[in-house]
């Protein structure tokens, strides 16, 4: 069994510490001392993901690694921050599978190096498997996204594909292993549109992240902003594989109501539009239109049933 210091020294300090860019003293002391650039917004947000909960426990080590931070990563994609650091709390039920830790640590930092986000602290506990993480980012004071800016008339849009993360799960819960098919991956080693975010400074009236699916986080979107929004089910961009993997009506619920797909759900002025398209697609990420805000409150375009809540409107009867 480790210490706690043995462990984070041995597979979550950087080398040497403190060598990040505005770190101003790492980790080692009761606090880490950070220098966030002067004029800029501080961004934070933390997320919790649990074993059995919001990952399988059986999941890669270095999926499970990879998706803590990336969750996380993903609100600071959808207020259009520039990710800085981040600091993590892991509770552990036991300290001592290094392959595992080695696995989780490498899953964790790929994701830290890839995204230009430095792990500046943290703290190792024993009990069930869960992992924290705090991310921090900076935005310009004028360019922040928040969910709360979108006007009717505004053009509702989403990036990449839809259903990804729901169909993953399915299929691991089918005990599908293949680490390198497409939906698996969209689950365990989902990307946070960090890039998008930033590219869409400016240009987005609103943005949130698909965390909990698309009707879901499309709710606290309306919400915020005080309007509605006539949804085109028919233009779901769904993920690829999905209708085959799951079959039509569960790959169309999948896209409505799916979770962990970390997409962005953003509102346009119509003009605005084109700009946002190249700008994403110089990221190779392609933005669909699925519906526009209005001033009518609610979500019209899909039927809502009582027992299975929100049910995708395909002009059949429900079931
Ligand atoms: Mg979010």
């Amino acid at each position: 069994m480790h210490s706690e210091f043995e462990l984070i020294t041995r597979f979550f300090t950087p080398d040497p510490p403190g060598s990040e860019a505005g770190v101003a003293l790492g980790v080692g002391d009761d606090c880490t001392l950070l220098a966030p650039t002067p004029g800029q917004r501080l961004a934070v947000s933390v997320d919790t993901s649990v074993a059995g909960s919001h990952f399988p426990e059986d999941a890669p080590a270095m999926a499970i690694g990879h998706r803590a931070l990336a969750v996380s990563l993903s609100d600071l994609a959808a207020m259009g921050a520039r990710a800085r650091w981040c600091l993590m709390s892991l509770t552990l039920p036991a300290a001592d599978d290094d392959a595992w830790l080695a696995d989780f640590a490498r899953g964790f930092h790929a994701l830290c190096a890839a995204t230009g986000t430095a792990l500046v602290g943290g703290d190792v506990t024993r009990g069930e498997l869960a992992i924290g993480v705090t991310v921090m980012g900076e935005v310009p004071p004028e360019q922040p996204l928040t969910r709360g800016g979108a006007r009717p008339g505004d053009l509702l849009a989403v990036t990449g594909a839809l259903g990804g993360g729901a169909g993953g799960l399915a299929l691991w819960r089918r005990g599908e292993r293949a680490l390198e098919h497409p939906l698996l991956r969209r689950y365990l080693h989902p990307l946070p549109r960090l890039e998008a975010g930033l590219a869409l400074r400016g240009l987005a009236s609103a943005a949130i992240d698909i965390s909990d699916g698309l009707l879901a986080d499309l709710g606290h979107l309306l919400e915020a902003s005080g309007v509605g929004a006539e949804l085109t089910p028919a233009a779901l961009p769904l993920a690829e594989g999905l209708v085959a993997a799951l079959g039509k009506e569960p790959a169309r619920e999948a896209g409505l109501h799916g979770g962990d797909d970390y997409e962005l759900l953003l509102g346009f002025p119509p003009d605005h539009l084109d700009e946002a398209r190249a700008r994403l697609a110089a990221l190779d990420l392609p933005l669909t239109v699925i519906g526009r805000f209005s001033a009518e409150p609610g979500i019209r375009g899909v039927a809502m049933t009582g027992a299975r809540g929100w049910q995708h409107f395909t002009g059949d009867a429900a079931p």
